[in-house]
């Protein structure tokens, strides 16, 4: 079964063909920059990380844009309100610059860490504000926005004469005015649901543009609409972000394409697609609510509802065992198990190369591997394949104790499967060489000196190295010749 995505806009799962095949267009939209990137930030770039590793995986020449916004996102979201980056720039008097390149680097390092691979293209809004301008006034020659005061709104009365409203979201644009606040913005509006393309910038304002209607700054939504287009075209095949985003900021996105571009724009991408949201104990994360995480505060354990710091890739297969549309609940306890299960997972890719390969073949390769690729097509459910890939514990525990055995090709094709699904499509790294080393040197000693214990017959001993480290989490499995161990699962 060829790859199936679950397409927000047509509510249902389709088959993804490229509009122009080899090439796949993807935009997700990224950060913005003015704070510690936290869970929600892995979860989003990890999602889209598998995504784009499959796709690359399956032959496509993915063309992956995802943006850093350095500008014009306002608290709330909406259209009034400080400008976040400004905001922290004041508080931390810091140039707003300062600000925006501090955080895009501390998202890089976050991300680095967690295995994500860096997109195509990372545009910056402020490095786009002509791209900005020139659709904007497209949209007003077509006569869907209007200028007041230095500020361009788009006219959501005359897009909703030519073209249906809330397609993505299915939401009304009377919901636009849920949480936006009566402020002096409001007032210049000619209906309080209409948005800003453009906002006027008073003379202190620290970060503004020059433009056909005086001085000022791009709007929110325009910046990834403007940014995507310019460097995917319209429409392009893939547009990606949480869920939290599909409004306003991705129904104003598909509004600005159709009042830019007309019918030809179809929605500005093909396929628009959501990963689900991280809650902590099933709250939704928030500063207010004490629960709020950074990545680097589960790298580093310094957090109240941690019990410790947890490698990166515990993380990033705690995120991978959720389906992808699926809530993921966070806790200390779900971080634990990932980490165990995360080492289960080196362990097996461990014994399989310890296989021996026998005369024939008694065990079926290739339904072991249709069922994982049928689980990533089936809308990247990488929760699925990771459950078949773990399933492969007892089948490598038998070819080794060669009750069942595999010819030499097909072991190797087994194996060769086994990396190119963990280590490219998952982005599981093997631990750390050093890590490992010192894993294997201290199990090694352990085990021979248990061993060195039975062979002298102290049989309590070696039963209570073996209980011991049973309390620990670890199991020893013995073989005729020798002793390997692993963690429970
Ligand atoms: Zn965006």
């Amino acid at each position: 079964m060829p790859l199936h995505l679950y397409n927000t806009l047509t509510r249902r799962k389709e088959l993804f063909e490229p509009l122009r095949p080899p090439y796949v267009g993807m935009y997700v939209c990224g950060p913005t920059v003015y704070g510690d990137p936290h869970l929600g930030h892995a979860r989003a770039a990890v999602v889209f990380d598998v995504l784009y590793r499959y796709l690359t995986y399956l032959g496509y020449k993915v063309r992956y844009v995802r943006n850093i916004t350095d500008v014009g996102h306002l608290e709330g979201d909406a259209d009034e309100g400080e400008d976040k980056i400004l905001k922290k720039a004041r508080l931390e008097k810091l140039e707003p610059i300062e600000v925006a390149q501090y955080y895009t680097a501390r998202y890089h390092q976050a991300m680095d860490a967690l295995h994500v691979k860096r997109p195509s293209i990372e545009p910056t809004a402020t490095a786009h504000i002509p791209q900005q301008i020139a659709m904007i006034e497209r949209i007003l020659q077509n006569g869907f926005a209007y200028v007041v005061n230095g500020s361009v709104y788009l006219d959501l009365e005359a897009y909703r004469k030519a073209y249906p409203y809330g397609v993505l979201s299915g939401r009304q644009v009377e919901e636009l005015l849920a949480g936006s606040r009566e402020l002096e913005g409001q007032q210049e509006k000619r209906h309080p649901y209409d948005f800003a393309l453009w906002k006027r910038a008073e003379p202190t304002h620290l970060m503004q543009w020059d433009s056909p209607w005086g001085r000022g700054f791009p709007g929110w939504h325009i910046e990834c609409s403007a940014m995507s287009i310019h460097y995917l075209g319209v429409p392009f095949d893939i547009h990606g972000g949480g869920m939290d985003l599909v409004f306003p900021h991705h129904e104003a996105e598909i509004t600005q394409a159709h009042a830019c571009f007309g019918t030809e724009a179809q929605h500005q991408a093909r396929f628009w697609v959501h990963n689900n949201l991280v809650t902590i104990g099933g709250q939704k994360m928030s500063k207010s609510l004490g629960n709020f995480i950074t990545i680097e505060e589960v790298f580093t354990g310094r957090h109240a509802l941690l019990s410790r710091g947890y490698p990166p890739m515990a993380l990033r297969l705690l995120i991978l065992q959720a389906h992808y549309r699926s809530p993921l609940d966070f806790s200390d306890e779900a971080l634990q198990a990932a980490h165990k299960a995360y080492l289960r997972l080196l362990q097996i890719g461990e014994l399989l190369g310890r296989i021996q390969p026998g005369g024939i073949s008694e065990w079926d390769v290739a339904s072991w591997e249709a069922s994982v690729f049928a689980a990533l097509d089936d809308d990247l459910n990488t929760a699925q394949a990771l459950a078949q890939l773990f399933s492969l514990h007892d089948e490598a525990v038998r070819l080794y104790k060669r009750e069942v055995t595999l010819r030499g090709e097909d072991l190797e094709r087994l194996r060769r499967t086994w990396k190119v699904v963990v280590e490219d499509i998952l982005g599981l790294l093997p631990l750390k060489a050093v890590e490992k080393s010192r894993w294997d040197a201290v199990m090694s000693l352990i085990i021979t000196l248990r061993r060195k214990a039975r062979a002298e017959k102290n049989y309590a001993l070696a039963d209570f190295i073996r209980d011991e480290l049973a309390k620990a989490g670890i199991r020893l499995l013995d073989f005729p010749h020798e002793t390997l161990w692993e963690l429970e699962a």
